[in-house]
């Protein structure tokens, strides 16, 4: 092994995007080996691949019939897939975590055979931590209350959600439930806002939206008087068209830039692709629709995620040119490892250093989180050898730039240290 790949191996990583499963969750399912290595991202490469919908879907309920049934009933579309960034996750958590060399419905079967009846608590901490040797995991549990999460109170650390209020979708009951502001009018909508960050900020990472999966990530500033308007259609329960929801939803946006600023959190923006299949409308997610939205910001730092594949050269545009914009390179191992050992290499040879970040798995599960941190450290370390095979870095160069990727650049981004003494507060 290469002095560059045991320092990767040994790195601890930062992980900047998970969806996982909160403990209880994790706790109440039983361990089932097809559950814990099909539920990342490859059900839509299975479909993709020729699988019965329902098919796949099985392979996540346990009680639907045993292991060797299930999985038999995908193999022909697994065989096309098993080369693919998310299949190569698969093996590597069926090889990981289960032993399992070939899957196959024998070896699942002995597998499952072999598992425990129930998860153990503290088991999932361990898994993520002490297997995967990840810093700590920063969750997406797609809602804005983010409070300490008592299985990992410093390890499992949560983003406010915006994903909705960017879409334009005010739900006055669910604000009034965080925020304690009952939203009447633009202004009470405004209270409420300020509410969320004062109750949360402390306490969460940063702040996120995928709202490229529900709308276009082009951005204007808007009036309030035309925000007000859309308000007050939507608050009784009316549909509003799509130039009113952008409206709306642009123009909460950015007053969640706003608030991150002031409370020092950084603003995560899925970019590029979208997870399932059939329905994405590429042209929504390019990196460069977010240029005025960076330009008006130029205090808020900006995480753009994916590597904005396949927009990647975009993305690193986007670092290159905003002081404020940093490139996140989470669930793009696996989306497509070649292009963002690609993506690596361009960047290093184009943008600052520092705007760089290894690695989110973007997963429920933690054997899958592990798996895919992993692929991100094989992977990784592939991309930095060819800089030094071709004589661009030395060897120490590219172990120092590893360290940066890894886990330097996320805590010089996120008050890594500050949100772990809030939390600490609040348990203590
Ligand atoms: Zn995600």
């Amino acid at each position: 092994m290469t002095d560059l790949a045991h320092h990767i191996r040994e790195t601890p990583l930062v992980d900047s995007h998970e969806h996982l499963a909160s403990e209880a969750r994790f706790l109440e399912q039983p361990p089932d080996v097809l559950q814990q290595m099909f539920d990342g991202y490859i059900d839509a490469d299975l479909i993709v691949a020729g699988a019965d919908p329902k098919a796949v879907e099985r392979l996540h309920e346990p009680a639907a019939a045993d292991v060797a049934a299930r999985f038999a009933a995908v193999r022909d579309a697994w065989e096309r897939c098993r080369h693919t960034g998310y299949g190569e996750a698969v093996r590597l958590v069926a090889q990981q975590a289960f032993g399992i060399d070939e899957l196959a419905p024998e070896s699942l079967a002995a597998a499952q055979s072999r598992l425990p009846s129930a998860h153990q608590p503290g088991e999932r901490l361990r898994i993520l931590r002490d297997r995967g040797n990840l810093d700590h995991v920063q969750i997406d549990h797609e809602t804005i209350p983010c409070d300490a999460d008592p299985s990992g109170p410093e390890f499992f650390l949560q983003d406010i959600s915006w994903a909705a209020l960017a879409n334009g979708e005010v739900d006055a009951e669910a604000l009034h439930t965080c925020s304690g502001v009952g939203v009447k009018d633009l202004a009470t909508l405004r209270t409420a806002i300020e509410a969320i960050f004062d109750r949360y900020a402390p306490k969460a990472i940063a702040v996120k939206s995928q709202h490229a999966y529900l709308r276009t990530l082009a951005w204007q500033p808007r009036d309030d008087a035309d925000a007000e308007r859309a308000l007050h259609k939507t608050l009784p329960g009316a549909k509003l068209d799509e130039s009113e929801r952008l409206c709306l939803g642009d123009w909460c946006l950015a007053r969640g830039v706003e608030h991150a600023t002031h409370h020092n959190l950084p603003i995560k923006i899925h970019t590029g692709y979208h997870a399932g299949q059939g329905s994405m409308i590429m042209e929504w997610t390019r990196p460069g629709h977010l240029s005025s939205l960076l330009k008006a910001y130029p205090q808020a730092r900006f995480v753009l995620m994916h590597a904005g594949y396949p927009y990647g050269p975009e993305l690193i545009a986007l670092a290159k040119h905003f002081p404020n914009v940093f490139a996140d390179l989470c669930w793009a191992w696996a989306i497509d490892p070649f292009s963002t050992c690609e993506f690596v290499r361009r960047f290093i040879h184009a943008a600052p250093y520092h705007k760089l970040f290894a690695f989110g798995g973007d997963t429920p599960w933690p054997h899958i989180a592990v798996a895919y941190a992993t692929q991100a450290r094989h992977w990784l370390t592939r991309a930095l050898q060819a800089e030094i095979d071709d004589g661009h870095l030395t060897e120490p160069e590219a172990i120092r730039l590893a360290t940066r990727f890894m886990r330097e650049n996320q805590y010089d981004c996120f008050d890594v240290e500050g949100t772990r003494a809030a939390l600490r507060d609040v348990a203590g």
